[in-house]
């Protein structure tokens, strides 16, 4: 196994590693520990360029910085990517090796599921590591954070719909749902429970005939989605797909949802912004999934009530993003910021 340095300014710490015996090749980044350990998932996925996977590690790991602070959670930032295509290539020995890299930082770093993974690859991990969360079985174990991931979004959505349409009810309203993964699929449970109409979109034809069948779902071709006739848009998939071209598309006069680094730049908020549409950060929308993480990693006993009164608290926060962007004419997602910055600048002091 072989662990280097990677310089990377404004991170903390950024390693490369390499397992070759094992095929193993990813970077782990850790943004900040000033609240606490660095905590984040691992994602694996068949990147084209190790600087793209490189990349996409440090975005995520500053996202999760955010995330974790706007969620209240005494952890800091941090993220892993593994080259490569889970279907294919993921296997314990795998996983193993990867428990090996996470043991090595020592607890500076925290790993649990993201993309491409699952509580079953997280036991392998742990058979190496204690630093690792989202296992199935175990004291404080928190098994798959989708659910909470999914009742966070919903419950940003409501708070939109409020500062959107003076209702937070969403009987008779139509959110369009891009992706419907873990995260994706809950969400539309608990929307369609609420009285939304849906329209989704998903690579994989089986999950969106299952949503027709089950939700009442229109179904949409995937690159129709942003197009689509809606209220509310909830991006569920992948990152930077609210960008200068699917921007121009969007009829919904809000965008709540769970991917992570949802807008490709800085710029994209101000579009939305401009474009009279509501966004809703993602960083704040999607804190569930480490919130229930978090009760894994800090031993939290009494888990229910942790989840709830954290998810009440993210639910207040991003109320008053919302209504301290409209009161002061920016968009949400530069209020987000600088309320993170705030909570992170006086412990630099
Ligand atoms: P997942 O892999 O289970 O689901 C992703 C889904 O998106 C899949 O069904 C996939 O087929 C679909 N998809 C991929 N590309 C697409 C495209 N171009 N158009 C339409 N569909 C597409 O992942 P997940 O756990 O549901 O996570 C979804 C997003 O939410 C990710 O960005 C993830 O980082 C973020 N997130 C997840 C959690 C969690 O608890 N799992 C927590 C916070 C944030």
């Amino acid at each position: 196994m072989e662990i280097h340095p990677i310089d990377a300014p404004g991170h903390e710490r950024v390693v490369e590693f390499k397992d070759t015996a094992h095929g193993l090749l990813g970077y782990v980044a850790i943004h900040s520990t000033q609240l606490g350990p660095a905590a984040g998932g691992v994602r694996m996925r068949p990147y084209g360029h190790p600087t793209e996977a490189l990349n996409d590690a440090l975005r995520l790991s500053r996202g999760m910085t955010f995330k974790n602070a706007a969620a209240d959670l005494p952890l800091g930032g941090g993220k892993a990517v593994i080259i490569g295509d889970p279907a294919a290539e993921k296997s314990p020995e795998l996983m193993k090796a990867f428990g090996r890299v996470v043991q090595h930082l020592d607890g500076q770093y925290w790993t649990a599921e993201d993309m491409g993974m699952t509580p079953a690859d997280m036991a392998h991990i742990g058979s190496e590591t204690r630093y690792v969360a989202g296992l199935a079985e175990g004291d404080f174990a928190s098994g798959d954070p989708s659910p909470i991931t999914a009742r966070g979004i919903f419950n940003a959505i409501r708070v939109v719909a409020r500062h959107r349409f003076g209702t937070a009810g969403l009987k008779g309203k139509t959110v369009s749902v891009q992706g419907l993964g873990n995260v994706g699929w809950h969400l539309c449970h608990l929307l369609h429970e609420g009285g939304a109409e849906l329209v989704v979109a998903d690579i994989d034809r089986q999950q969106c005939a299952r949503a027709a069948d089950q939700f009442s779902a229109k179904v949409v071709e995937t690159d129709t989605i942003y197009s689509a006739e809606a209220d509310i848009f909830a991006p569920c998939a992948i990152g930077g797909i609210l960008n200068e071209t699917s921007i121009p598309l969007l009829k919904v006069s809000a965008v709540a949802g769970g991917a992570n680094n949802q807008l490709a730049t800085d710029a994209d908020a101000q579009r939305l912004h401009d474009c009279g549409i509501l966004y809703a950060p993602d960083f704040v929308a999607n804190g569930g999934g480490i919130i229930n993480v978090a009760t894994e990693i800090l031993q939290v006993a009494e888990r229910q009530a942790f989840v709830d009164l954290r998810l009440q608290a993210l639910e207040l926060t991003m109320d008053r993003i919302l209504t301290r962007a409209q009161a002061e004419t920016v968009s949400p997602h530069e209020v987000a910021e600088s309320i993170v910055q705030e909570v992170l600048r006086p412990q630099a002091a």
